[in-house]
């Protein structure tokens, strides 16, 4: 294949980023938050799968200052797209790769008070550094009974050569749920971490930043005291908990987008796809349509999504293959024929199918839907 060809954009199956959504989503987002807390966009895994180096981009075109992601070669790419940036590692880095960090100067999570000695060592100038303090998630981080003994395990590692303690951080476990008992495990969360670095201040010991709300939490309790908003999947237009909405808005970035490559009608008794899981029980238009489980579009939504075909819902008939489905649509009024565009989620005409959507018909979140999507699906700007 010549390379020409390679880079043209084979029209099949693609995603498209809306640059317009992101960017209101990122306004809305500053209307929710207090005065003096910056937003840190969190564009781990690829930017939620939207593209990390193109919503990069576009977070520095409009004044985001701090990055958040999970590993260090998504941090190297993020500097790549915003040398001037804050970058955060929220996960574990091999404490030998200390030396990239300080290169590329890319603030480290502290996982531990252990890890905190190995990346000690390993370093040759000053590694930046925010501790991670587990305050109920029970992922990463320190955890002590008491917040003092927590203050004395940040002290003792902001002694430590070559560490530069920046700031402190939690994360929440349930700030999507407002039951009685989520509202207090996650207040018990917050003020554990506030009184840590209450205590630390009383030493002397002054931190640049300490961090604590995601998405749901700076929409539904916006606290002054956090001096980032680690923005998640509101940046990107999803809901963090889709049985409890948010009271914002916000707009969903990416649409998933395929093509009809085949109409057929069908008597009655037609099986349709692997296994025979579909049988038509009275004629039927059928289209095919060019995406499958290989593009990320979820094999469990075989015989239960929906897509949109010139406006109208359409039903997933039999299993969803690795790079094709069916689809029924005999109820579109208009003439389906191969090339038409099939919305899997997006907007199409006056309705909507949202990746929240598809997710609650399969039992997972759409943050799982949008990272998902595959390398092979093209990710096309909008705008
Ligand atoms: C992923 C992540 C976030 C963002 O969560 P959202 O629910 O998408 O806002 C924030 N903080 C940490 C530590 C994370 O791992």
């Amino acid at each position: 294949m010549k390379e020409g060809f390679k880079m043209q954009f084979l029209k099949r199956t693609w995603a498209e980023i809306s640059i317009s959504a992101l960017k209101n989503n990122i306004s809305k987002i500053r209307t929710c938050i207090p005065a003096g807390t910056e937003i840190m966009a969190v564009v781990k895994a690829d930017a939620y799968g939207h593209g990390s180096d193109v919503v990069c981009r576009i977070l520095r075109q409009n004044s985001i200052k701090y990055y958040a992601v999970s590993n260090l070669n998504e941090a190297v790419e993020v500097r790549e797209a915003v040398p001037d940036g804050e970058i955060l590692i929220l996960g574990y880095t091999p404490p030998e790769y200390a030396q990239i960090l300080e290169q590329y100067n890319i603030i480290q999570t502290i996982t531990s008070k252990n890890y905190a000695n190995f990346l000690s060592a390993n370093a040759k100038k000053s590694v930046r550094c925010h501790i991670a303090i587990d305050t109920g998630m029970g992922r990463i981080g320190i955890k002590c009974d008491t917040p003092e003994e927590t203050a004395d395990e940040v002290e003792y590692i902001s002694g430590l050569p070559q560490l530069e303690i920046e700031g402190i951080f939690t994360h929440f476990a349930v700030a999507d749920s407002s039951d009685e008992s989520s509202l207090e495990y996650t207040h018990n969360q917050k003020e554990f971490i506030c009184s840590v670095a209450d205590i630390l201040k009383n030493r002397g010991l002054n931190l640049k930043h300490v961090h604590f709300m995601n998405s749901a939490a700076m929409v539904n309790d916006p606290d002054s005291r956090s001096t980032l908003a680690r923005a998640g999947i509101i940046l990107y237009g999803l809901q963090p908990n889709s049985a409890e909405p948010l009271n914002v808005k916000f707009e969903p970035v990416m649409s998933l987008k395929s093509i009809v490559s085949h109409v057929k009608t069908v008597p009655v008794g037609t099986s349709i796809s692997y296994g025979r899981t579909f049988v038509t029980d009275k004629p039927m238009e059928i289209a095919t349509v060019t995406i499958g489980y290989a593009d990320g579009y979820p094999r469990m939504l075989s015989n239960k999504g929906e897509v949109l075909i010139h406006g109208k819902r359409c039903k997933i008939l039999g299993r969803v293959c690795m790079d094709q489905m069916m689809v029924d649509v005999s109820g579109v009024d208009v003439t389906v024929k191969a090339g038409d565009i099939v919305t899997l989620f997006g907007k199409d005409e006056n309705d909507e199918i949202t990746a929240d959507e598809l997710a609650d018909k399969i039992g997972t979140i759409g943050y799982e839907i949008v990272c998902g999507v595959t390398k092979r699906v093209p990710r096309i700007i909008r705008e």
